[in-house]
C-alpha cells in the first residue's frame, strides 16, 4: 500500500537522553524486528523501517532520503517531513551539525549529494538550482532569507499548482554556498524571537531545493522539487498554556498538525477525490510534493523514554495513519 502510493513511513527512536536518564526515566522501546516498535506494554507498531538509537546519520540518510534525491533528479516532486514532539530528534535528523561529515542530518547530505551528481554528469546538461527557505507560524509563512516578508501568501500558477508568492529564491552553485544559505535562514529566524527552541518547537520550517536541468542537444528539460520540513513540535499542550505557549498557538499547531494527517491518510487509502489539501498553508504549499507522483517521506521522531511514553505512543499512532 504504502509503496503504491509513494508514501514510506520511517520511525527513528533516538537514545535516552542525560536529563532522561538523570530523572531515572527507563528505555521502554523494543525492537521485534526491523520494521516494527513497542512502546512500554504497549501494541506493536509496524513502519517501513524502524531506525534504531545507535544508527548513523549517515544510515539515516541511505534509508530516508537518498532515494527520492535520485527521483527529483529525474524530475519528480518530493516531500521530507520529520514529525514528533520538542526534543524527539527532528532537527537533528533534518539538519544535524552542517558542514560536520558524522554529525550532518539529512539536508545537507541531500544537497551535497545533488552536486556529487551535477559534477558527474556529461557536459550537454545544464542545471540550475534554486534554494527557498522559510517557516510557517500561526499560519502565515515568514521568509527566511528577507525578514521584510512577514506574511507571503499562497497562489496557485497558470497549471493550479500552489506555490508561496515573492518568497526570496537563491540561485546556488555549491554546497558550500546552500550552508551559507541556511545560515543566514537560521541567523534570521534567531533575529526576531526571543526564545529559539520555544519558537522552533511552535513553527515548520521548510527548506526548498528546486532542480531544473536541460539537455542542452535534445532541448529536453527535466523539474523537480523537494520540500524539506521540519514539523512544530506535536505535544499536547493543555488549555491553559504550559511553558508560555498561548492557546492560540496550541491551536495552530495542532490545526496544521491534524490537517497534515488528514492529507496523508486520505493519500494512503487511495482516497483520490478528496484529499483536504486545503485545510491548512502547509498541506497546501505540499500539494504537488505530496502524493500522485511525488515521493514521501515522513520521518517519526520518538524519545525512547518512559517519562514521554504516552507522546510517543501518539506520535506513533499519527505515524501508523500514513500506512
Ligand atoms: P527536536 O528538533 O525534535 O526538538 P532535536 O533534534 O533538537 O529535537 O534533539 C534534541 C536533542 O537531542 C539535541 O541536543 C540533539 O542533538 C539530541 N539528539 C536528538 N536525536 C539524537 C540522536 N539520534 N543521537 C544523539 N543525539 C540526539
Ligand atoms: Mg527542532
Amino acid at each position: 500500500m504504502a509503496d503504491e502510493c509513494n508514501i514510506k513511513v520511517i520511525c527513528r527512536i533516538r537514545p535516552l537522553n542525560e536529563i532522561e536518564e538523570r530523572a531515572g526515566s527507563k528505555f521502554i522501546a523494543k525492537f521485534p524486528s526491523d520494521d516494527s516498535v513497542t512502546m512500554g506494554q504497549g501494541k506493536l507498531f509496524m513502519f517501513d523501517k524502524v531506525l534504531k538509537p545507535n544508527i548513523t546519520q549517515e544510515s539515516v540518510y541511505e534509508v530516508a532520503a537518498k532515494p527520492i534525491v535520485a527521483d527529483v533528479l529525474g524530475g519528480y516532486n518530493g516531500t521530507i517531513f520529520a514529525y514528533g514532539q520538542t526534543s524527539s530528534g527532528k532537527t537533528h535528523t533534518m539538519e544535524g551539525v552542517l558542514g560536520d561529515t558524522t554529525k550532518q542530518g539529512i539536508i545537507p547530505r541531500i544537497i551535497s549529494d545533488i552536486f556529487q551528481y551535477i559534477y558527474q554528469m556529461d557536459e550537454n546538461l545544464e542545471f540550475h538550482i534554486k534554494v527557498s527557505y522559510f517557516e510557517i507560524y500561526m499560519d502565515k509563512i515568514r521568509d527566511l532569507l528577507d525578514i521584510t516578508k512577514t506574511n507571503l501568501s499562497v497562489h496557485e500558477d497558470k497549471n493550479r499548482i500552489p506555490y508561496v508568492k515573492g518568497s526570496t529564491e537563491r540561485f546556488v552553485s555549491s554546497p558550500e554556498e546552500v550552508f551559507e544559505v541556511i545560515d543566514e535562514g537560521k541567523a534570521n529566524r534567531h533575529v526576531a524571537v526571543t526564545n529559539m527552541n520555544e519558537h522552533s518547537s511552535r513553527s515548520h520550517s521548510v527548506f526548498l531545493i528546486q532542480v531544473r536541468q536541460e539537455n542542452l542537444e535534445t532541448q529536453k528539460k527535466l523539474s523537480g522539487k523537494l520540500y524539506l520540513v521540519d514539523l512544530a513540535g506535536s505535544e499536547k499542550v493543555s488549555k491553559t498554556g504550559c511553558e508560555g505557549t498561548t492557546l492560540d498557538e496550541a491551536k495552530n499547531i495542532n490545526k496544521s498538525l491534524s490537517a497534515l494527517g488528514n492529507v496523508i491518510s486520505a493519500l494512503a487509502d487511495g482516497n483520490k477525490t478528496h484529499v483536504p489539501y486545503r485545510d491548512s498553508k502547509l498541506t497546501r504549499i505540499l500539494q504537488e510534493s505530496l502524493g500522485g507522483n511525488a515521493r514521501t517521506t515522513m520521518i517519526i521522531c520518538c524519545s525512547p523514554a518512559s517519562y514521554n511514553e504516552s507522546e510517543t505512543k501518539s506520535t506513533l499512532m499519527f505515524g501508523q495513519r500514513a500506512k
